[in-house]
């Protein structure tokens, strides 16, 4: 394996198939592994509760993990409940400020493509933030349709594809599987 001396990265895992979140996880779970503090912001999760939920807390506080939203969120404009747009603001301010205090090793921002996506987080503002942070600090984002402007800047992108789900076969979430 090729080394070199230490870097942050801005990594995204996007795409329509599953795994963005769980292979986050993984790559916080090596972090972790070597040391390092690793913080999860969850932007819009909130209402299911995820078995990772329990077991990052076995890690004290090298690995926290916190949702920051309520899960169901109803979308499409005017539609959009002020409620949730001010629970994105207050999980981009807690994301913003962890990021630039180089307290943490790795930030994970979980979902927040989708948080942009719907219009909720204005993606400049991410680039921006990503672009002041401290040279050693990586950065995960994951879900659906990451904007361009940031798979421009990220150094490393992963798209999902979907070749099946059994979701399809009306098989649903399934504990230690989507949950
Ligand atoms: P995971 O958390 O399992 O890694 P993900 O982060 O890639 O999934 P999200 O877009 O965050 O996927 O979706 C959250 C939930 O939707 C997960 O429970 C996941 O299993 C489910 N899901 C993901 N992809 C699909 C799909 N193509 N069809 C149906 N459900 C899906
Ligand atoms: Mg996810």
């Amino acid at each position: 394996m090729m080394t070199e001396a230490r870097r942050g990265l801005v990594l995204i895992n996007t795409g329509p198939g599953k795994g963005k979140t769980t292979a986050a996880m993984g790559t916080a779970l090596r972090a972790v592994g070597n040391g390092m503090r690793v913080l999860m912001l969850q932007f819009l999760k909130g209402s299911w509760h995820y078995g990772e939920l329990d077991a990052v807390e076995a890690f004290g506080g090298n690995w926290v993990m916190k949702q920051m939203g309520r899960g169901f969120v109803k979308i499409g404009g005017a539609e959009t409940d002020p409620e949730d747009i001010q629970m994105v603001e207050a999980a981009w301010q807690e994301a913003r400020q962890a990021i630039l205090s180089g307290e943490w090793d790795m930030v994970v921002l979980d979902e927040i493509n989708y948080a942009i996506g719907y219009g909720m987080l204005d993606p400049a503002k991410v680039v921006e933030t990503l672009q002041q942070r401290p040279e050693m600090v990586h950065v995960i984002l994951t879900g659906r349709n990451a904007h361009p402007s940031l798979v421009e800047i990220a150094d490393t992108v992963t798209e999902m594809r979907e070749v099946k789900h059994a979701y399809q076969k009306g098989i649903l979430a399934q504990r230690g599987i989507e949950y």
